[in-house]
């Protein structure tokens, strides 16, 4: 059994329309699926990936409207890595997030920057056998383009917790004191540690967990391995696009373990994927009251067809 690397990575907003702005257009994702979240109807789960909606291209955000900025702590993930092909089109998005008002920070081989809301995110040139994943959009080249995650980064003072966890219940491969590497048949991701600065304060701009794939017939045999090893998951729920179940490693970062079906074509066509409100069935027969009480917002697709 082998996790196939990041299924999703979920953080927090308090602005959904700017973040639509900001990972659809600016950083050129598609926006996948719109829905509320399963536990309150009255504010999105909004989720953005490639084209296709590919778990280890998929970062989603629950909106908390007007929430305050969190601060990333111990126990939480701080960065969000994208790979990229190349250094120049780390150039391209140096400028673009330059010309949308947003510093990165370049070294050989990467661009660091924060989102809006200060959330911070990475590209990094990478070389892999790994399908790219790729979203369009006509204002960046597609050989320029978000490829899918390369991996996260937490926080942890004491990271060495997590190793046996990290290695005999999940398979992660060390790659250093503070690097693991999770690989299945198709995919991999990166998962890394740097020591803790501040206590964690969730809120908008942080991440609330990240997810890792699993075939969906390995599902329940991964459950009962992650109890075997002494956490404590979930029960498996079952989130329409995908089953998941939830518990904290040693470290204490929010993890996930996702199926990678039925995927976002569950209740829409992939032509259609995210334009309209997808509710879940317990509250389709409120959708005349939930969608009008929903923050409004704009696809940056809607423009780009209308201007072509
Ligand atoms: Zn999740």
């Amino acid at each position: 059994m082998r996790l196939e690397g990041i299924h999703h990575v979920t953080a927090i907003t308090g602005d959904a329309p700017g973040n639509v702005d900001f990972y659809a257009r600016v950083l050129g994702l598609r926006l996948v699926k719109k829905t509320v979240n399963q536990d309150d109807p009255t504010v999105y789960h909004l989720f953005y990936a490639d084209e296709k909606g590919s778990a280890g291209s998929d970062i989603t955000f629950f909106e908390y409207p007007g929430a305050r900025r969190g601060q990333t702590g111990e126990g939480m993930v701080h960065r969000v890595a994208w790979r990229v092909a190349s250094e120049e089109a780390l150039d391209f998005w140096e400028t673009r997030l330059h010309a949308e008002g947003t510093e990165g920070s370049r070294a050989e081989g990467r661009l660091r920057f924060e989102d809006p809301e200060g959330l911070g995110l990475e590209l990094v040139v990478s070389e892999t056998p790994d399908e790219p994943l790729i979203a369009d959009s006509p204002e960046i080249p597609s050989k320029l383009a978000l490829q899918g995650f390369q991996g996260v980064r937490a926080y942890s003072s004491q990271p060495d917790r997590s190793r046996s966890f990290l290695e005999e219940a999940l398979g992660f491969e060390s790659r250093s004191d503070t690097a693991f590497e999770v690989r299945g048949q198709q995919r991999g991701s990166l998962y890394g540690y740097d020591a803790a600065n501040e206590p964690p304060v969730p809120g908008a701009g942080t991440v609330h967990h990240v997810a890792w794939s699993s075939p969906p017939d390995e599902h329940e045999a991964w459950r009962q391995r992650v109890q075997e090893a002494g956490a404590s998951p979930t029960p498996v729920i079952d989130r329409f696009y995908f089953k998941s179940i939830y518990f904290r490693e040693p470290s204490g970062v929010l993890f996930e373990i996702a199926t990678m079906g039925p995927g976002f074509t569950a209740d829409e066509p992939l032509e259609t994927l995210g334009e309209r409100l997808s509710l879940p069935p317990k509250y389709e027969q409120y959708r005349d009251q939930v969608e009008p009480a929903l923050t409004p917002l704009s696809n940056p697709r809607d423009a780009w067809a209308a201007r072509s």
